[in-house]
């Protein structure tokens, strides 16, 4: 969200966040697919991360702030808690254009996943589209699921209401979700990834590759009505608001939130790009 001119370590789920999701993915991906995958992204020219799949999961934030700040918009849909409706909060899904990497910067999170599945799965795209659209995905998926990526108070998602987590950190609500509660399950992408697939049954996996882009946008919108936003906050953003304190509770509801759905965007990224590249 740090399009919009907020400063940065409020930038999606941070980068521990998208490595996890993209180390849960990996699990879950046929044998070709993980070849087809680390082959791609081996010959990606772009030096802005390294080319490894959970670094290149991060690539889309490095992307948007090196001078393509017209993707900003693609990382989030601002679901707003008074008027939640999808379409308006995605610029009325406008039309791609022949490239996806190139559509409107006024485009959202949910349009941006489905053009670049389409694209990733059509032989016809070419190469360097084609790796586009997988590093836009790699990041996307994990971005949807964070829930103030896809609700809004008026706050610019949490962006405008300051924390108090007790110490001299400064920490506003979307950052707390991006980075604070991810933490909390540990330090190591890698551990923290094989500790969250080891909860998923068969069943969760099935349930969770249901539906799409929009069904996984109202589902976290749901979570941070329910969750993220019972920290009482008043809507909209003024200047020098009060820290709020968090709740009881509110901290252990928040982390097992945010693994659950750490979890659903790793299964997600994993069927998006096994259906993308072995139909
Ligand atoms: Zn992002």
């Amino acid at each position: 969200m740090c399009a919009l001119g907020l400063p940065t370590g409020a930038a999606a789920w941070g980068s521990e966040g998208h490595q996890i999701v993209a180390a849960i993915a990996r699990h879950y991906l046929t044998p070709k697919v993980h070849n087809k995958v680390d082959r791609m992204l081996a010959a990606d020219p772009d030096t802005l991360t390294a080319h490894d799949m959970l670094s290149e999961a991060n690539w889309a934030d490095r992307y948007r702030n090196s001078g393509h700040g017209q993707t900003g918009n693609w990382h989030f849909v601002d679901i707003e808690l008074d008027h939640p409706d999808l379409k308006a909060a995605c610029f009325n899904m406008p039309a791609s254009g022949p490239l996806a990497s190139q559509g409107p910067a006024r485009d959202c999170i949910v349009s941006k996943i489905r053009e670049f599945t389409r694209e990733l799965a059509d032989p016809a795209t070419t190469a360097a589209e084609r790796l586009l659209a997988l590093k836009f995905l790699l990041h996307f998926v994990g971005d949807l699921h964070q829930p103030l990526h896809a609700a809004d108070n008026h706050d610019k998602g949490g962006n405008c209401v300051p924390l108090n987590l007790g110490g001299p950190r400064q920490v506003n609500l979307h950052g707390y979700w991006d980075t604070v509660v991810v933490r909390e399950l540990g330090d190591n992408a890698q551990s923290v990834a094989a500790a969250l697939v080891g909860r998923i049954t068969p069943g969760d996996k099935a349930d969770w590759e249901k539906g799409g882009p929009p069904s996984w946008a109202a589902e976290s919108y749901s979570i941070a009505l329910t969750t993220a936003y019972t920290i009482g906050s008043k809507p909209g953003c003024v200047p020098d608001r009060a820290p709020i304190s968090l709740p009881p509770g509110y901290d252990a509801a928040a982390r097992e939130a945010a693994a659950v759905q750490l979890e659903k965007a790793g299964v997600r990224l994993a069927a998006l790009l096994n259906y993308a590249l072995d139909p």
